[in-house]
């Protein structure tokens, strides 16, 4: 099979669908891999290396003109025009967003959502997600301490003792716990708050204190229970409650990483303008939720970040507090999030490739079906 491997072009964009590693898999399973050339540059993976391992390397058409296309995001128009009808494109091409569904269907390519994939142990050595969240979580950490204008642990020096930052992590699913330990190593004191109660023991393992929420409806607790591992909208009363712990916390905190989000809504706001207000001059907030709102762009009303003062792509200085709203953070460890998600595509194809390399979409496999976003010109709406 002729497998396509352009380079990225949105803006902020650094990471690469393959690597060296995965061409030589695809290569030693029989593939012909075209990379478009310079695709790997940007994240430090320079064309002799492709070639080294028998990539072809070519220019975009070539590389989009492929049977089975690997991408990190979406294609835009123009790449979208230079795609096969009934060409297979794999990659994160956000599930929730209808619009973007509709367009790759239209053109007649088949689309897997990596995105989409269901948190399952059997998912796991594919899931983007977690990969890139991962990622996500450690480098805001880096951000924060790099824009903080103190210490991050507590010292003893013959000049006097300096204090450990407070770091406050908002939502501890997958990018929040990479945070809690890489702040951990860095010396700060943390504290969390998520609305699953299965992640208390997790904070806690990492050395961080969990702020309790409690339930005091049974329609608050099942909201936080959650569907297949991931939280649901809080009713309103709990999200008053949890407010008022999270702003008197905010009051204390030194570094305040947001990462709360809800699949397919707008990510809640936690931390008001009135919080934001109250923390120190010189304090810093990293929103990765910021990119909720371009994620999904085309539906109305959704809007990005935890943070109302957040500001997508910058980072802006309200109330005296720095506010990061950068909304591609895996970019920025741009070698380590392609190896990663180079990875989880080499897991994924092996669901939708025969060893005999032949196109096999078994809709009897729950992660085939949960991703598969567009297929012979229609929506699959299972995913969309
Ligand atoms: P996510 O990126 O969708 O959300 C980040 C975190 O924000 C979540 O922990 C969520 O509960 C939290 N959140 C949402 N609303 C909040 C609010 N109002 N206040 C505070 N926190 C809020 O989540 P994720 O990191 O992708 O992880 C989702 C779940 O999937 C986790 O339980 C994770 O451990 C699980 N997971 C399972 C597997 C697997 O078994 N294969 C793999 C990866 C992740």
């Amino acid at each position: 099979m002729h497998i396509g491997v352009p380079a990225e072009t949105r803006t902020h964009e650094a990471r690469v669908a393959a690597t060296p590693e995965t061409v030589k898999k695809y290569v030693g399973s029989g593939h012909r891999v075209t990379v478009e050339r310079g695709a790997g540059g940007a994240a430090s993976f320079p064309d002799e290396q492709f070639a080294a391992v028998g990539a072809e390397l070519v220019d975009a058409a070539t590389a989009l003109g492929a049977e089975l296309v690997l991408k990190v995001q979406s294609p835009n128009e123009t790449e979208l025009a230079q795609m096969k009808r009934g060409a297979v494109l794999v990659g994160m091409l956000d599930p929730f967003n209808a619009d973007n569904a509709a367009r790759l269907a239209s053109a007649g390519v088949t689309a897997f959502a990596l995105e989409a994939a269901p948190r399952t142990t059997r998912a796991q050595s594919l899931d983007v997600l977690s990969s890139q969240a991962n990622i996500a979580g450690y480098k805001a950490v880096l951000l924060a301490a790099d824009l903080y204008p103190r210490f991050m642990p507590m010292l003893m020096t013959a000049a006097g003792t300096v204090k450990a930052a407070r770091v406050l992590i908002l939502g501890a699913g997958v990018a929040g716990l990479q945070a809690i330990a890489t702040a951990r190593r860095l010396g700060a004191v943390i504290e969390a708050s998520d609305v699953r109660p299965a992640v208390k023991e997790q904070i806690e393992s990492l050395g961080g204190k969990f702020i309790d929420v409690p339930y005091e409806t049974d329609e608050e607790r099942e909201a936080a229970e959650g569907v297949g591992g991931y939280a649901r909208p809080m009713p309103a009363s709990w999200l008053a409650r949890q407010a008022l712990q999270v702003n008197e916390r905010a009051k204390q905190a030194d570094i305040v990483i947001t990462t709360a989000l809800i699949p397919g809504r707008d990510a809640p706001t936690l931390l008001s303008e009135l919080a934001v207000q109250a923390m120190r001059p010189g304090s810093v907030i990293i929103d990765l939720a910021a990119g909720r709102g371009a994620e999904l762009a085309g539906q109305p009303g959704v809007r990005g970040g935890n943070c109302p003062l957040t500001e997508p792509d910058k980072v802006v200085v309200k109330h005296g507090v720095t506010i990061v709203g950068h909304t591609n953070l895996p970019a920025m460890v741009a070698a380590d999030a392609s190896s990663l998600y180079a990875r989880n595509l080499l897991d994924f194809l092996k669901l939708i490739v025969t060893k005999e390399g032949a196109l096999n979409i078994d809709m009897t496999d729950d992660i085939v079906a949960a991703t598969l976003l567009a297929r012979d010109g229609a929506v699959a709406r299972k995913a969309a």
